[in-house]
């Protein structure tokens, strides 16, 4: 049961935080996807997309349901994939900060198949297609679809993308033998949280590590203002219990950190609450923040963007303009993984 709720809440985070940092609002994301469902299940009843015609490919040999407005779809492994990509990363990325994404996500897929949701959950179909809740996907099976994702260079971005699916054709990221539960994150802040800090319960592969190149990234740090008053409303909504005197600078008090810089625990006008709880309510970019009050005003300013959990994409993203292949990317942020073969596991037969 707590699993469950722990993997619910990485769900959730690995597939908030990312579509929105990188594609614009939920909102924005939303309209996007908007291809008809009976579009997808016309894909689903031909059987194979085009992704899937290539001979011995071991994607293709795996069926994936997925919950889509309301009904369930089936995919092919590798165009199912192919869509997770193009929500999940931009293609102007490095190829093999590309190719690190699709294995991540590709690991994250069966490592739900293999541990579906709760009953309730969508029918118990593993995996739906709504960014808040399982994983974020854009139609790009036809160029016409693609290019309403990525515009002017639909084909060329189209091509990238499932040129990152088909060369990582089959890999696995396993720990233990098992596909990794790859929870990735748009920016670290120079060094990754563990799963512990951030969710509470230990995941071996998913320990902090050092995230470095990433500070040309927009949102590496982001400064948002609040007016006291509102800043007040806000939190006393959450906490009506807190007691919050005149001055904002000691509303947030005992604040213990990660050794990462995530506020574990702080405590607000004497209630306990957590970084995490504080990001969400506020709409912060992460909860490695700090606040400040000048002239009246209240400043916070996070470092990162996301949970901070597994892999950085924009540390991805430094590492393959260093050189670095994207089996040296996915080694370094999932600790103690292995990159296996798709046709050594279990899912295959089992699927
Ligand atoms: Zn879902």
């Amino acid at each position: 049961m707590r699993k469950t709720v722990i993997l619910a809440c990485v769900l959730w985070l690995a597939a908030v935080a990312v579509p929105i940092l990188l594609w614009g609002s939920p909102t924005d994301g939303a309209e996007r996807n908007t291809a008809a469902p009976e579009e997808r299940t016309e894909i689903a009843e031909n059987g194979k997309t085009e992704d899937s015609r290539a001979e011995n490919s071991q994607d293709a040999a795996v069926t994936v349901h997925v919950m889509m407005a309301g009904r369930e779809v089936s995919y092919p492994l590798d165009a199912y994939l192919a869509g997770v990509l193009a929500a999940e990363m931009p293609a102007s990325f490095p190829e093999e900060a590309l190719k690190a994404q699709a294995v991540a996500a590709r690991s994250f897929i069966l490592y739900r198949m293999q541990h579906p949701p709760a009953d309730g959950v969508h029918d118990g179909v593993p995996l739906c297609d709504n960014s808040a809740h399982c994983k974020a996907y854009r139609d790009i099976t036809t160029l016409e679809t693609a290019a309403a994702l990525f515009g002017s260079n639909s084909e060329s971005d189209r091509n990238k993308i499932r040129a990152a699916v088909r060369e990582t054709d089959g890999v696995v990221l396993t720990y233990d033998g098992d596909p990794a539960m790859a929870a990735f994150h748009a920016i670290a802040g120079g060094r990754t949280e563990s799963a512990e800090d951030v969710w509470g319960t230990s995941v071996p592969y998913l320990v902090e590590v050092d995230s470095p190149g990433e500070e040309n990234a927009v949102k590496f740090t982001e400064t948002v203002e609040f007016q006291p008053d509102a800043l007040r409303e806000t939190l006393l909504g959450a906490y009506p219990d807190a007691k919050l005197g005149e001055d904002p600078a000691e509303w947030l008090t005992e604040m213990q950190r990660s050794p990462a810089g995530m506020i574990k625990s702080a405590v607000l006008g004497g209630m306990k609450v957590s970084g995490m709880e504080l990001r969400q309510l506020l709409g912060l970019n992460s909860a490695d923040f700090v606040l400040e009050v000048r002239d009246g005003t209240v400043f916070i300013t996070t470092t990162g963007y996301g949970h901070g959990v597994g892999m950085s994409q924009y540390g991805a993203r430094a590492m393959a303009l260093a050189g670095a292949d994207y089996t040296e990317i996915l080694l370094h942020y999932y600790t103690g993984c292995a990159l296996d073969s798709l046709e050594m596991l279990e899912i295959l037969a089992e699927n």
